[in-house]
């Protein structure tokens, strides 16, 4: 079987660390808060290159929370990717704001040109997706959150690590935010996330938020929630995160073969920018026959995924929006995305065999 992601095999290369991390964790009863939630903000601040960091709960909640410390006015209109995970929408929705959606370009991005054509007097805020591992096209971005005065957060949950021109994702926006779910480029052992930001004003806002707005343990100036980075998760992304470009490069490594090595008229590969680091979260290539080419892989003990079987906006919280996205890109491409296994953990002759079975396939 050649697995789409292998979490079992990463554990056991670097066992003797995380199990002696976590005892210690538990033998100092760091569970909530303390030394190594604190060491792990630090590292990973400096890592991106923001001044700060805030562990939370999981990348729903730093989307969410992150948006939440914008204050934007009521009924403030909030553009996202028409391709995502819809924690990216959820976040503008359970704050009480307008959702609209942008089509993605080429490289699976917010589209620049979309963006542009959609801003109005409301609209308040861009949620940018690093969608896949591949930075959004920042270039025409930026200059047009300037220009109309938009708050920009970035929506790292798949870009840990991706760089823009030099620059890390997750350095351009007013916040941005991450998650560690197990399966992330980053991943702790349950849930985890994190805001990043350079602005104090800001994180402090949600550390608060993210803290039942307190201020000292019984003083609560506003009322917030509960999420929370935990110590034990804290303590092994620690420890991994000093391996997370080890494995940025071995996912590049997989990416080159797949380049290299498929060749089957019937399929196309991702494309990519130039001066970018990609981390290739995930491999997406496109085909007219999806079901055709999973089943087949199937057969040959291949394991594939879909990121996402359908758009946003034709999902069902989404049908009573006065948007019609029907003319998108993304909303019509969703049926011939497939994801093909990536990862550190994908030896040359796994290649070997996923290469060769798609390029068998007619
Ligand atoms: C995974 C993911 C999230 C949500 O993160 P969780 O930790 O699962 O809550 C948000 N946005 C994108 C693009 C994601 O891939």
């Amino acid at each position: 079987m050649v697995k789409f992601l292998n979490l079992q095999k990463q554990y056991e290369d670097i066992k003797q660390e995380i199990d002696t991390k976590i005892f210690e964790v538990i033998q100092n009863s760091a569970f909530v808060g303390g030394e190594y939630l604190e060491e792990f903000e630090q590292n990973f601040a400096k890592y991106i290159g923001t001044k700060y960091c805030l562990g939370v709960g999981n990348g729903t909640d730093a989307l969410e929370i992150a948006l939440w410390s914008l204050k934007l006015p009521k009924n403030a209109e909030v553009i996202v990717p028409a391709n995502s995970f819809i924690a990216t929408s959820e976040a503008v929705t359970q704050n009480g704001l307008k959702v609209k959606f942008a089509d993605c370009d080429h490289n699976y991005q917010l589209c620049s040109k979309s963006l542009k054509k959609l801003i109005t007097p409301q609209t308040k805020a861009v949620i940018v997706v690093h969608l896949y591992g591949h930075p959004a096209d920042m270039n025409e971005i930026m200059p047009l959150v300037k220009k109309y005065d938009l708050k920009l957060i970035e929506d790292c949950a798949q870009a840990h690590g991706a760089t823009y021109k030099g620059k890390n994702v997750g350095t351009f926006g007013d916040l941005a935010t991450f998650s560690f779910y197990p399966g992330k480029n980053l991943g702790a052992y349950g849930d985890g996330g994190a805001i990043l930001s350079s602005d104090e004003k800001l994180i402090n806002l949600c550390r608060s938020f993210a803290n039942h707005g307190r201020s000292t343990k019984f003083a609560h100036e506003i009322e917030g929630r509960n999420s929370r980075l935990d110590g034990l998760q804290a303590a092994v992304l620690n420890v991994k995160l000093n391996y997370l470009d080890l494995w940025i490069q071995k996912r590049n490594e997989v990416a080159k073969y797949y380049f290299d090595n498929i060749k089957n008229p019937k399929i196309s590969l991702p494309q990519q920018s130039k001066d970018i680091v990609n981390v290739f979260h995930l491999f997406v290539i496109q085909t007219q026959d999806r079901k055709g080419l999973q089943r087949f892989l199937q057969t040959q003990q291949i394991q594939t995924g879909i990121h996402y079987p359908i758009a946003l906006p034709k999902l069902r919280p989404y049908q009573n929006l006065q948007q019609d996205c029907s003319e998108f890109k993304a909303c019509s491409e969703d049926e011939r995305l497939l994801s093909l296994p990536m990862g550190e953990h994908l030896t040359v002759q796994e290649l070997k065999i996923i290469t060769t079975a798609i390029n068998e396939w007619k």
